[in-house]
């Protein structure tokens, strides 16, 4: 194929897009990593780390600055006081998510709260203690569920239910989850699936999977990982009772970012649920008496347990600044929605035959990421996804051969869409 003159036609179309694009804008807010040549890279791996907000290193530094100038009293020093610095973040965070503020906290990492919130969500009987989760579910959330299968006496080799797709496909076919859970019925206590699957980007439908849930009486959980700050969602109106997500992907907190944690209201004031306290999830206003009587805060803040990490919290308040400059979730969808059409169009065009995305094409399906499996017979894929790597292209690769690339619309242009088609091509004629 013709390596660069024909992906001008791209950047053409890319170019005009840029120049229409209402949110074009806010790439300005971002530190866009950079190519040893010192230009930008076409950073396309948002969903493992995203780019970061020039915000969230000014928050950082503002609470750097309070922590040297007040010392201990930042605690309780106005504007922001570190005791009750999650609670900043809370409104921003419940609206991507579609929650109540009562619902959402800031805490810990991910695989941790899932491991607090199944404690809470888990509870097996002998007639029912199952969870069911996907076959290929991000290995930390198996080994959480294992575990926790373990820790309450049950076995997984009979509790833990794994539904895989369908023989050919990577995709998860909702039947089969549906048909799975009612297979399980009266043995099933909780299930636990992810929002936007991790390898594939395949977005479950979270209102039909909780119904299910509950209409054998199991409880529901969602892993938002790769959902959080990718795809709208409305955890309160479909009735999940748990979620987690991390916020180093989408959400663009930086590494190790404090993690989300959701809790359905119905549960708030449940004190029969099994829970691990400590001191953060006791009444603010009697904390620091030191007394041993837990007041449960009454909201999912009773699930805290320490004290909140303020640094990455503060980089966590910047990051979320953006998407309210973006005006929320649905305008970035948007602007998706025309940059997959762009990448779509341009993979059928250009890579027929050397490339197929396993990401499923129906918007409501997909988030903004692409599994694109190297499927050219003459070329080594984990070679294309070196030469990416060494001409300026940030992705990932996933093992046996797909290489990960999302296209992000809060910092992505349509002309990184064009320019990751150019280097693609060229990397698969050098590979
Ligand atoms: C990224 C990711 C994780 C990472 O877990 P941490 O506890 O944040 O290290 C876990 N599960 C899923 C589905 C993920 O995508």
């Amino acid at each position: 194929m013709n390596a660069s003159n024909g992906f001008d036609r791209w950047h053409a179309e890319a170019a005009q897009l840029d120049a229409e694009d209402p949110l074009g804008h806010l790439r300005a807010e971002f530190a866009i990593p950079k190519h040893h040549d010192g230009t930008d890279e076409i950073y396309l791996v948002g969903n493992s780390l995203g780019a970061q907000p020039l915000r969230a290193r000014a928050a950082v530094v503002a609470e750097l600055d309070d922590w040297s100038n007040d010392g201990v009293r930042g605690h309780f020093t106005p504007p922001t006081p570190w005791v009750s610095y999650h609670e900043l973040l809370v409104d921003g965070m419940a609206g991507l998510v579609g929650a109540m503020p009562s619902e959402v906290t800031l805490m810990n990492a991910l695989t941790v709260n899932l491991h607090l919130l199944l404690i809470s969500f888990y509870e097996p009987t002998p007639e029912r203690h199952k969870i069911l989760i996907e076959e290929h579910a991000f290995p930390s959330d198996h080994f959480a569920v294992e575990s926790q299968i373990r820790q309450r006496g049950y076995d997984p080799a009979t509790s833990l239910i794994t539904v895989p797709p369908r023989p050919g496909s990577e995709l998860l076919d909702v039947d089969d989850i549906e048909a799975a859970i009612a297979e399980h019925g009266d043995s099933l206590a909780t299930v636990l699936l992810p929002g936007v699957q991790y390898y594939t980007g395949q977005v479950l439908p979270i209102r039909r999977i909780t119904n299910a849930a509950h209409a054998v009486g199991a409880r529901m959980g969602w892993d938002l990982a790769h959902a959080a700050g990718n795809v709208p969602l409305s955890l309160h109106d479909d009735g999940v009772d748990f979620a987690a997500w991390c916020t180093y992907k989408y959400l663009n907190s930086g590494p190790g970012g404090v993690a989300g944690a959701y809790v359905h209201e119905r549960h708030h004031d449940d004190q029969s649920l099994n829970k691990l306290l400590g001191w953060w999830g006791t009444n603010g206003a009697t904390r620091f008496e030191m007394a041993n009587d837990f007041d449960p805060i009454p909201t999912v803040d009773s699930w805290h347990i320490s004290n909140g990490a303020v640094l990455t919290l503060a980089a966590l308040r910047g990051a979320l600044e953006v998407f309210d400059l973006a005006g929320g979730i649905e305008p970035l969808r948007a602007k998706s929605r025309l940059q997959l059409d762009l990448m779509d169009r341009m993979l059928a065009a250009e890579f027929g035959g050397r490339v197929r995305s396993i990401t499923p094409t129906p918007f409501d399906e997909r988030g903004c990421q692409y599994a694109l499996e190297i499927v050219d017979p003459d070329a080594d894929g984990r070679a294309v996804f070196e030469h990416l790597e060494a001409h300026g292209v940030g992705c990932d690769w996933r093992y046996p051969n797909v290489i990960r690339v999302a296209p992000v619309p809060l910092y992505n242009s349509f002309g990184d869409i064009a320019e990751f088609g150019r280097r693609l091509n060229a990397a698969l004629d050098a590979s």
